[in-house]
């Protein structure tokens, strides 16, 4: 294991201060040299801030703790799932915070990177305003925005009504990899990545359809992400109850339209 490695597998226990002065001052001086570990500490450190702000008290409730965990087990299902169980049991009990955070911080990496890369994004708008000089008033507010992204995806993903959609890739999107979480009371989190470029003036847009609504309804247009990833994260659309619902994405003139019209590209049903 070069220096690199064994820093990066320290950065949690870093961002956390979890390590003696020694240990810091080690870290620090590898962080001084790579952009890579650099960067990653501080969408740490950005990652955990909100998912502190987003935890309840120094302990999760019992019941938003289980379900982040059978989370963890599925994502992370091994063979070395027994000894992993121990370990995590023993940190629940010396420290309920870490815990919570740490769990939480893995489902959600596990999402594609999805606060990664909304706090990647996050990084690329400061440098990009920065450069051009904008009034620091309009960077609080962009930053506002995505900083109550990231809260809204935490909230779907820890809602007692959440449900998981896999969705598949159809016709030219074939190739492409999504999943959805969705909560009638706290809204859509999906999340796609090997998408074709849309056609040149459209964008992909996310229809929600259930027996409760007369037809499908616009949960809005896919934000893309660049090399083929886009993300939504939206509060519930209104009429759609919370009995079955498919979810579909269809390529659609830029802004979207009412009801879709365009080619489907993803599709999935709970
Ligand atoms: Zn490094």
């Amino acid at each position: 294991m070069d220096r690199h490695d064994a820093v990066k597998a320290l950065l949690t226990d870093y961002v956390l201060g979890e390590m003696d002065a020694a240990g810091r001052r080690d870290v620090e001086t590898h962080l001084a040299s790579c952009v890579e570990c650099a960067t990653e500490t501080r969408e740490l450190a950005h990652a955990f801030h909100h998912l502190a702000l987003a935890a309840p008290a120094a302990t999760a409730p019992s019941a938003l703790r289980e379900r982040v965990l059978a989370e963890f087990s599925r994502e992370h299902a091994a063979p070395s799932g027994a000894v992993g169980d121990g370990e995590w049991q023993t940190r629940g009990a010396s420290s309920p915070l870490r815990y919570w955070l740490a769990a939480a911080a893995v489902v959600i990496l596990g999402l594609g990177t999805l606060l990664a890369v909304s706090y990647r994004r996050t990084a690329e708008i400061e440098e990009a305003l920065t450069r051009v000089r904008i009034e620091e008033e309009a960077l609080q507010d962009r930053l506002a925005t995505i900083a109550g992204q990231g809260d809204l995806a935490v909230a779907i993903l820890t809602a007692p009504d959440m449900r998981r959609v896999d969705l598949t890739g159809v016709d030219a999107s074939r190739g492409a990899v999504s999943r959805a979480y969705w909560s009638q009371t706290r809204g859509l989190l999906i999340v796609a990545d090997r998408l074709p470029a849309p056609p040149p003036g459209r964008g992909y847009q996310v229809w929600l359809i259930a027996g409760s609504a007369p037809g499908p309804v616009s949960a809005g247009m896919l934000a893309e992400q660049g090399e083929g990833r886009g993300m939504l994260i939206v509060p519930p659309p209104e009429g759609i109850g919370g009995g079955a619902v498919t979810i579909a994405v269809t390529d659609e003139p830029d802004g979207g339209r009412p009801a879709p019209t365009g080619g489907k590209h993803l599709l999935g049903s709970i």
